[in-house]
């Protein structure tokens, strides 16, 4: 590793992927941070939930341009017109080989201090789901040595799972309420996971985004504080919402079985549970120096969001919005759960 580039601290960063599930988290983060900040934005069908989100990051102070990540010489413009230090992509599954181009366009320029590319989850290349979820893993592996190939400064992001229910056939469990009629359980539920706030994996991801320590290495997110297995999870949601849940069990066969499916994008959902839950993906390794940092480590004070205060949330949300409980107890096994009427169960 060479000498580590200097990034300014007003050094304006573009986002692609900022109206998705994780890139809104981190383009508010990146707002509030006070940088100057880009949106590269798809035109096409924009629906009224897209335009409302590209609206309030305008007000926040966004500057939306329009353009395809697959468009080498757009995105070369944008880098060079717009003076661009960070790059950070959140696109989706879909999308992971895009990013081969935005490589191509960012070594062009020669410029681009720091590139997070679309990771956000495992550390891919220790990571060994059963397919489908392989094949995203070596998608994303393939931009990681393009990376490492094209000499970009470079930090992986490896912020583990999302704090939510871990619903093994959603891929953005944070957009909907944990069970209310019964709990999956996977295996014998004991395997443990980390869990981090969608607010907490933007605001760190921007905070490590250009930290000389971060420089051509992963960080992994793993607050000890929201280290938990499932059953402790069902627990605490339990407690939440004060009264229990039968638990089914799903086990190591039935996940494989759902994975095998080739439902897409269910089936890498199960693909991922199952080296999450069965396997242990998160926690079969140690973080290793020179390539592996954590986050912990690199800001002790960091305060998480912890499953407690985010599950008071999902709480809050319920309370508020009963239509939500109808969703989320739809098939229920017929007994009837009222949702909390009050603010007790906080
Ligand atoms: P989404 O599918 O929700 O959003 C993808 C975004 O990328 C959209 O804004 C989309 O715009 C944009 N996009 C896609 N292709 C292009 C392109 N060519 N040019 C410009 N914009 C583009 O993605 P997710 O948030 O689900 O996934 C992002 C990353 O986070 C992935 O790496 C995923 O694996 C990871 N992840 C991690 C989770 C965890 O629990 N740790 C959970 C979910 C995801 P448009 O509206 O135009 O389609």
């Amino acid at each position: 590793i060479g000498p580590s580039p200097h990034v300014s601290v007003d050094g304006p960063v573009l986002i692609i992927g900022s109206t998705g599930f994780i890139g809104r988290f981190i383009t508010d983060a990146c707002l509030d941070s006070g940088r100057p900040t880009y949106l590269l934005i798809r035109s096409g069908l924009t629906g009224h939930f897209k335009a409302t989100i590209i609206n309030s990051f305008q007000e926040k102070g966004a500057i939306i341009l329009h353009g395809s990540m697959d468009d080498r010489d757009i995105v070369e413009k944008v880098l060079r017109e717009r003076k661009i230090e960070i790059v950070i992509s959140a696109v989706g599954g879909k999308n992971i080989l895009d990013q081969l181009i935005l490589v191509q366009a960012i070594k062009a320029v020669g410029t681009i201090k720091r590139f997070l590319a679309s990771e956000f989850g495992h550390d891919i290349d220790r990571a060994d789901p059963v397919e489908p979820g392989m094949t995203m893993y070596n998608e994303k592996r393939k931009v990681r040595r393009a990376i490492e190939k094209s000499g970009i400064p470079y930090t992986y992001i490896c912020c583990n799972s999302i704090a939510a229910w871990p619903y093994h056939d959603n891929t953005h469990p944070a957009d909907v309420l944990p069970p209310l009629d019964r709990f999956h359980i996977y295996g014998d539920g004991t395997v443990k996971a980390y869990f981090v706030a969608g607010t907490d994996i933007g605001k760190y991801t921007i905070k490590s985004m250009d930290d000389i320590r971060t420089v051509n290495k992963s960080v992994h997110f793993r607050p000890p504080s929201n280290f938990l297995n499932i059953n402790e999870l069902a627990s605490l949601w339990e407690q939440k919402i004060g009264r229990t849940l039968p638990r089914v069990t799903i086990t190591e066969d039935d996940l494989l079985h759902a994975a095998r499916e080739m439902r897409i994008p269910e089936s890498i959902v199960a693909s991922f549970t199952h080296d999450i839950f069965i396997k242990g993906c998160q926690i079969n390794f140690s973080i290793e120096e020179p390539k592996d940092v954590d986050l912990s480590s690199l800001y002790p004070d960091a305060r998480f969001m912890t499953i407690d205060e985010c599950f008071n949330d999902f709480v809050r949300n319920l309370v508020e919005n009963p239509k939500l409980f109808k969703q989320a107890s739809g098939n229920n096994n017929g007994s009837i759960i009222m949702p909390p009427t009050n603010q007790e169960a906080l």
